[in-house]
């Protein structure tokens, strides 16, 4: 993972020393050594983390974090306050004007690496995201970014501390709403009960090691994506980086900075719901990909890249599996008749008497215009005749509605059945030998069902 990361210091040999560090560790980092020349640099797009010093001449580090979090073009691009020790003052200033995070000089390595690396998983699925959107736009399909901030997200905190605990419980109480609990394995269920959007865990334990507990966390399929922090003691220097290797996502030391906690949890909550988002806006344009928008069956794509997995499938486990291709009979008369959107209303139709007329675990997807295909996994031939038939009769037995509910039509259809011979049958023959069995039925007379022998 790497990132380009512009540090703003006034005076050079500040930015130098940040600028080597974050070399060593393979960042691209750009150097300002204004606030102008800073908001210049961030407009050419191509900044994805700044780490920005506070006191500066002309423009100080507070106005310019505010013009960049003002400006569309480069308000998502993450914000790193460095500045002096235990300026609290400061520190509320800079999340006044949207700063993302707080480094404190002297700047400590573990800091500044966990900070820029958090903030750049932050940036990616930020750009993702927001690349994403921006196609869905475009295709119609928008669901926007909705606004982040929701009411008081809910937070885990595990820590058997009671003044520790409600010390911390000051701290979040305005912004957040917080359940503590004392007991590590308790606490663990409870994570993974959901509806916390993160878990503090404190390192203080006497008798329980926390990275035990974070591992737990990482482990665990209701919690793996869970942010998980660290509430850590100064001496902790080598449990952090454990914890920080296998997957915590951050931690404060104590004594602990009110600004600095909320900041951080604020900056956990985003990459969270930006995860999230990304998660179902991927499932989405997977879904619509592989989705006919008119019937709501599977599309031909669908089927190219499944059938294959349930030949394979039937050929391992030595099953039977059948495929019908089931096409309407004089479709373009209909059409004729009542019209492209009557044509559709049959079609819907057709559709939801196919899933009526199918079992769950058949595979349905509408091969092309008014063409539909079912595979159907342990079902031999005769079996297979028997639904092709059944469905058959659903279509011709009961008319169709068309204008709206106003006329009844007769609609019927042909199907074609093949089942898989040898291991050598693969998708395309399948479908090949289906094809050629409703062109029989067809030949025959329409509105019947021809499924070969051999
Ligand atoms: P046959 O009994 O031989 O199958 O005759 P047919 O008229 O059903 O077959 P043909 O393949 O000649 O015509 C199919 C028609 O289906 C042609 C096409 O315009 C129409 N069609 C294809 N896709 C759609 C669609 O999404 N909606 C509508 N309304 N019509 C469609
Ligand atoms: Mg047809
Ligand atoms: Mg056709």
């Amino acid at each position: 993972m790497t990132a380009r990361v512009l540090v703003v210091d006034d005076v050079p040999s500040n930015a130098k020393l940040l600028e080597s560090r974050l070399l060593a560790e393979y960042f691209e980092v750009v150097c300002a050594h204004s606030g102008a020349e800073a908001l210049r640099v961030c407009a050419d797009g191509k900044v994805d983390i700044v780490l920005l010093d506070v006191v500066m001449p002309e423009m100080d580090g507070f106005e310019v974090c505010r013009r960049l979090k003002q400006d569309p073009a480069t308000q998502h691009i993450p914000v790193v306050m460095v500045t002096t020790l235990d300026e609290t003052a400061d520190r509320v200033k800079g999340l006044e004007a949207g700063a993302d995070d707080f480094l404190s000089k002297p700047v400590g390595d573990l800091q500044l690496l966990t900070r820029v690396k958090s903030l750049t998983r932050l940036k990616m699925l930020t750009d993702e995201l927001r690349l994403r959107t921006a196609i869905a736009h475009n295709a119609g399909f928008d669901n926007g970014l909705e606004d982040e901030r929701r009411a008081a997200p809910a937070i885990l905190l595990i820590d058997d501390d009671s003044a520790s605990s409600a010390c911390i419980g000051r701290m979040l109480k305005a912004d957040f709403s917080l359940d503590v609990e004392d007991d590590p394995q308790a606490g663990l269920f409870r994570a993974a009960e959901g509806g916390y959007e993160c878990v503090l865990v404190t390192t203080g334990y006497s008798d329980y090691d926390p990275l035990r507990l974070c591992a737990q966390l990482r482990a665990l399929d209701r919690t793996r994506l869970l942010p998980v922090m660290l509430v850590a003691d100064i001496g902790d220097g080598t449990v952090l980086q454990r914890a920080l290797e296998f997957g915590v996502n951050d931690y404060v030391t104590r004594p602990v900075d009110p600004q600095e906690l909320v900041a951080r949890l604020r900056t956990q909550l985003r990459r969270k719901r930006y995860n999230d988002r990304l998660r179902s806006s991927v499932s989405q344009s997977f879904q619509m990909a592989v989705t006919d928008p008119l019937t709501g069956l599977h599309n031909r794509r669908y089927l190219d890249t499944h059938l294959p997995r349930l030949i394979a499938r039937s050929v391992a486990r030595q099953r039977p599996l059948s495929l019908m291709i089931a096409d309407i009979d004089r479709f373009k008369s209909i059409n004729d008749a009542w019209g492209h959107q009557g044509g559709d209303d049959v079609l819907r139709e057709f559709a939801d008497r196919l899933r009526q007329n199918i079992r769950g675990i058949d595979l349905i997807c509408r091969f092309g215009g008014e063409e539909f295909v079912v595979a159907m996994p342990d079902t031999d031939r005769a079996a297979a005749e028997m639904v092709a038939e059944r469905l058959r009769v659903a279509i011709a037995n009961e008319p169709f509605t068309v204008d709206g509910g106003k006329n009844a039509i007769p609609v019927t259809t042909s199907v074609g059945v093949v089942s898989r011979m040898g291991t050598l049958d693969d998708a395309a023959q399948l479908l090949k030998r289906a094809d050629l069995a409703l062109y029989e039925a067809k030949n025959a007379g329409r509105n019947c069902v021809v499924a070969p022998a051999a």
